[in-house]
């Protein structure tokens, strides 16, 4: 197995004009993983991604993609990378399943077709013209250029934008399947829940530098929206256990019979709050613990407001 990660960026900076788009990036993706890479939007992550495929070519800073220099070894690395962009790169007279017979067929071991335009629900496209294909086709489509050539790493910028129910499950399972074969993926996206389903590692950006990582998980951890649940008979006396709590905690009955204590989730907040009830003689019904999800966290971590 390789050490080596697939991307390692150091200190990236990339002005457009005098404006910094990226500002002293660093991010290390590991290989044989799926990496989402989030922040609002105009937060630099295009451009971080359009460098790692030689596209850009950095103001100062480092970028190596599976060991290489993107815009030095450019040659070398394309044909080991899948790419796809947030818009196009498509002649858009070519037939769409011709065009993707044509990309597999420029590789030495491509996936089967077919049972690529199967699985993206592209059967019905396969004459028809690039240009004439819907929003969602063209995605697709896109994706399946992207990954026809059974690439090492590919880029899926935005993804399932635009994609219909069918269609981002479709996108999920073949990225997932991907993940499967070894494959490593990037992937950019607006949508919390595709990266908390998707990804073993979030990268938050902002403002041109990287400024959380870790899985999901990690990073849902902790944090104030934090609580358990539980349903019992209506009007309990809380006084007691909230006296058990840790210092900061609350708890209330939110409507009659349902309970809400707000605190860190651990082990021993259930074990706390389950000794109560059985101290009190209560059954808690539809138990649960409620974390933060990964919308709460990008939003703390990035702020509330629209940006500019
Ligand atoms: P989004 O989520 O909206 O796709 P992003 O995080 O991908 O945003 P980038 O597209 O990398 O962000 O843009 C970062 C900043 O650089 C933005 O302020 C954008 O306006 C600016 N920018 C991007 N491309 C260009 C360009 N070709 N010329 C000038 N400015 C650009």
């Amino acid at each position: 197995m390789h050490s080596e990660p697939a991307v390692k960026i150091a200190g990236l900076v990339k002005h457009y004009g005098d404006k910094p788009a990226v500002d002293g990036l660093d991010l290390t993706i590991a290989r044989g993983a799926i990496t989402a890479v989030l922040g609002p939007n105009g937060a630099g992550k295009t451009t971080t991604i359009e460098t790692c495929e030689g596209y850009r070519r950095p103001d100062a800073g480092t970028v190596r993609v599976l060991g290489l220099d993107p815009v030095a070894q450019n040659a070398a690395l394309r044909p080991r990378i899948g790419v796809m962009l947030q818009s196009g790169g498509v002649y858009a007279g070519a037939r769409a399943v011709e065009m993707l017979r044509h990309t597999a067929a420029l590789h030495a071991h491509p996936l089967d077709v077919d049972a690529l335009v199967e699985r993206l629900g592209l059967g019905s496209c396969g004459r028809t013209a690039y240009r004439r294909l819907s929003g969602g086709q063209q995605q697709r489509l896109a994706l399946a250029m992207a990954v026809v050539g059974r690439p090492e790493l590919v880029f899926l910028d935005e993804p399932t934008a635009g994609l219909d129910p069918q269609a981002r499950r479709a996108t999920w399972e073949l990225v997932r399947d991907l993940r499967r074969d070894g494959v490593t993926v990037v992937v950019t996206t607006h949508h919390m829940d595709e990266a908390e389903q998707l990804a073993d590692q979030v990268a938050v950006i902002d403002r041109g530098r990287v400024i959380a990582t870790g899985s999901p998980e990690e990073l849902c951890r902790g944090g104030a929206e934090n609580a358990l649940r539980f349903d019992g008979p209506p009007g309990l006396d809380l006084g007691p256990l909230l006296k058990e709590l840790p210092e900061g905690a609350a708890a209330t009955e939110t409507t009659p019979g349902s309970y809400r204590v707000e605190a860190p989730v651990d082990p021993q907040l259930v074990a706390t709050v389950t000794g109560w009830c059985a101290a009190s003689g209560v059954l808690p019904e539809r138990l649960s613990v409620q974390r933060r999800s990964l919308e709460d966290v990008f939003l703390d971590l990035t702020g509330r407001d629209l940006r500019s």
